[in-house]
Formats: structure tokens, sequence, C-alpha cells
């Protein structure tokens, strides 16, 4: 009997907040057995020759939108079958009720089971979901959510309360298809998630996602923008400019400090939104407040995001607050970087932009992209590079350490890379569903080879192996003191 299933060899291992080792990685019964100098050939069942390459803790995309747009089943067997090209080996992903995804609303209690029935099976990735609530029956739920169905972490639209202000027909509350979704809601919904991040916080961490921009000043500026211009992409970001994000992350952090609710601002995307979720977190010190930008407003702006089909809120936006954005992600400022994947196809974004579907996909560049523009061209540290991908993402929401290193006991989620491979990016490169990229025409270097999910190969050599076997992952993982 060999000692382990598998072994990777003569790579290079980077752990999170330590460094780049040059270590052997044994794994067993789907963990991480030992991290030793040397590993015999015949010690293993099964051997990855990782020469000249890294491994990393398989990424965790802790912004991701299964089934928002396609059925929820075929869009997670093809989106997270994406996710493994970037070396994502677990997604978070949203889900609410409302307009989209099931189109439907009701309490958890029945549609969250089905939520995760529909994406078991069919997801080659690790999954839990963070959950929308957004009617006042739901705010009872999140206890029940929390300790029975080891949800996490939630979310609030900071601008859905303004959709009825907005021009079209689609009137808030059909949209919501909720009653009172208004910072009130929001100050209940933070008052539920407290108690929670209390009650269950020894196991890991407990929180509330926010999109922050605010909805009166989009009313306005997209009145004007419609106007007088200018048009395309760069309109949309003024439609919806830095300041809407400015008021929200203020209007967001006074409740935050009221109720001490832990808290994650999405997505930033300018100058004034990192500068504002920085300044909220020197200002209350005594708050869990975590930062996240995307890939797309890291490595876009308005002229080069391709037209139409680069449309999503927040809009990306200007070269200087791309800049911006990455000074932040070299400093710590920023935590956590995420793809917030949203599966849609090129008809969907159609001609006219008010009209077409906000997101995109860009999970498979994760790892490929930060390897390349932050440690390759910027000189990011390749530990640095795993914390915002896998362990910052992990220890936000609840599943660090079992995800989000490499560590003799966690699970054997294991992305070996290739540092020189260069790809330029096509849809057929990122491997979704997905029949165009605004990440088009990029030069990127730094692709997964091999990816191991709790010790199976699940990826190699640029395809997907074997079944979909993703498991539902209850978070935090430590809730019942077991060992997770
Ligand atoms: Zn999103």
């Amino acid at each position: 009997m060999p000692r382990y299933d598998t072994a990777v060899l003569n790579g290079t291992v980077v752990v999170p907040y330590v460094g780049a080792l040059r270590c052997d990685v044994g794994v067993r019964d789907g963990r991480i057995a030992a991290l030793v100098d040397s590993i015999a050939a015949g010690d293993a069942g099964a051997v990855v020759d990782a020469r000249g390459k890294l491994v990393l803790p398989g990424a965790v995309d802790s912004h991701f939108h299964i089934g928002i747009y396609r059925d929820l089943a075929t869009d997670a067997q093809s989106e997270t079958a994406s996710a493994l090209a970037g070396g994502v080996t677990t997604v978070l992903s949203y889900f609410r009720t409302g307009q989209n995804y099931l189109n439907k609303s009701g309490p958890y209690r029945t549609i969250f089971p089905e939520v995760v029935a529909a994406t078991e099976g069919h997801a080659y990735t690790d999954f839990g979901y963070h959950i929308g609530v957004m009617t006042t029956e739901q705010l009872d739920e999140v206890d029940w959510l929390v300790g029975a169905q080891g949800v996490g972490s939630f979310k609030y639209y900071m601008f859905y309360k303004g959709l009825n202000l907005t021009s079209d027909s689609t009137r808030g509350s059909a949209y919501t298809m909720a009653d009172t979704y208004d910072l009130g809601h929001l100050y209940l919904l933070m008052r539920q998630v407290a108690a929670a991040a209390i009650k269950y916080g020894a196991g890991g961490r407990v929180s509330l996602s926010l999109h922050c921009e605010q909805a009166e000043l989009i009313r306005v500026f997209m009145e004007e923008v419609k106007r007088s211009g200018p048009g395309g992409l760069e309109g949309y970001h003024r439609a919806r400019p830095p300041l809407t994000e400015q008021l929200s992350i203020a209007e967001a952090l006074v409740l935050t400090d009221a109720t001490r609710c832990p808290v994650n601002l999405l997505h930033l995307s300018s100058a004034e939104a990192v500068a504002s979720g920085a300044k909220g977190r020197r200002d209350h010190p005594h708050l869990d407040i975590r930062l996240e930008t995307t890939l797309h407003h890291l490595a876009l702006t308005h002229a080069t995001a391709g037209g139409i089909v680069g449309k999503v809120n927040p809009p990306i936006r200007t070269e200087a607050d791309r800049e911006a954005l990455w000074r932040a992600v070299e400093d710590g400022r920023i935590d956590t970087v995420v793809s917030d994947h949203a599966c849609c196809a090129e008809a969907d974004k159609g001609e006219d932009l008010w009209k077409a579907l906000p997101g995109f996909g860009g999970t498979a560049l994760l790892y490929p992209y930060l390897l390349s523009e932050g440690h390759l061209r910027r000189g990011l540290g390749l530990a640095r590079v795993a914390e915002l991908a896998s362990a910052n993402p992990a220890r936000a929401f609840g599943l660090y350490p079992r995800k989000g290193t490499i560590a003799v006991g966690g699970d054997a989620d294991l992305v070996v890379l290739d540092p020189n491979l260069e790809r330029i990016v096509t849809p057929e490169v990122l491997g979704s569903a997905q029949d165009f990229t605004p990440f088009a025409g990029m030069p990127v270097r730094g692709w997964p080879t091999h990816t191991l999910l709790r010790g199976r190969m699940v990826f190699q050599d640029g395809g997907v192996r074997g079944k979909p076997e993703g498991q539902y992952v209850k978070r935090p993982v430590g809730r019942d003191g077991a060992t997770p």
C-alpha cells in the first residue's frame, strides 16, 4: 500500500501568509497529509510532477452568480467547469428571491433546499451560497439558514430600493418581489446577521455583503447621461459615478457601526470607493469590514471593455480608477479579488446599453490574471496572490482553514500552475457557456495545468476530468464545534 494516494512533487508550494517553499505535498483521503522535503515516487499511488511550476491552494471565488440568467443546474455545470480552468476549486455564489434566478419569492425554508439540490451533481467545484434576504418574513430565517443550512453569509443590494424610481416600468417591488426593501430592512438584517455572527462565530466568520451604489443619485445622473451623453460604457460609468458608491458606503457604515454587523464591501470599482471603504475601516477599528474588488475592475477600462458587452454594476471605470484599485491591492487595503461571474449570452446584451443585462463571466482568469498582471508585471508576492484569491476569501466566508491554504489536515484542493504558459484570452480559452468575453485579446501568462479537488484530479491539460462531484460546503466550517 502506498503511503499517499497522490503526491505533488518538485514544485514551488505557495503558502498564504508564509511564502513560496520548495517541498513535496502528500495527499491521503482527500486531505493534505504531508508537507515534506521529499516524497519517493513509490510512496504515492499517483504522482504529479510540478517541476518548474507553482503549487497554489485552490482559489475560492467568493463572488459568483450561478443561475442568475440561465437554468441553475445547467449554469452550475458549465460555469464551475470554467472556474476549474482558472484554478478555482470552491465557488461561493449569490442567490436571492425575486426576478432572475428561480424567478419567484417565498420562504427560504422551501426555496433554499431547492437551490442546493439543483446545484448538487452539476458543480465541478465545491460550492456554497450567500443569501439575499429580500422580504420581511425572510429576516426570521437568518438563524436557521446559518445553523441548519450552513449559509455563513448574506447580501443586501443598496440600489434596489431605487429601481422603482428609474425610468422604465420595472418597479422595485416587481423586481425584488419584496415589501419594504430599504435601509430599514437593512438595519433589521444587520441585527439578525450580527446576532448569528456572535452565536456561530467561534466556528468561522458570519457576515453581510453589500452592493454599494446609491439609487437616488443614479436616477439623476442616468437622466443626464440619457439626455446629453456620452454614449457607450463611458456613459454608463457617468450614469452611475463613483459618488454613488461613496454615499452608499457611508450609509452602510453608519448602520454597520450601530449594529456591529461584520460586513464585506463588494466589487469596489473606483478610487473613491476604495478610499471610502479604507477610511471606514480606519475610522471604525472595532468593526469587521472587508474590501473586495473584481478582476474586471482591475483589468479593464470603459475604453477597453468592448462596448455594451462590458456592461456591469458597478460600471467599469477609468485608467486612474484601475490604477487606484491596483495600489489598494498592493498595499493590502483590498482583501479579496473575485470574478463576480454571471454568465450571459452576447444576445442578452443586445444593442441598447440601458436594456442590456448587466454582468459577465471571468472566473477562469482568477489565478491567471493575478499571476500575470499582479505577480509577473507588478511584482506582487506569490503568497499575496494566494491570499487575495484563496486564503482571504476563505477566512472572510467561514471556510478557513479547511479551504484557502496548504496545511496538513486541510482539504487537498491544489492547483499546479505553469508560470510560463501564455494564452491570449478568447471565449474558448475560458471554457464557459458565454459566447463572448470583455477580456478578449488580452495576453495572460500563468495557467493551471493540474487541479485537484479534495485529492481528486478534476482538471488536467486544459480540460475538465471526471463527473461534477463538487460538494455543498456548510459554513462556517467549524460551526458545530467539529474539526473542520
Ligand atoms: Zn455580483
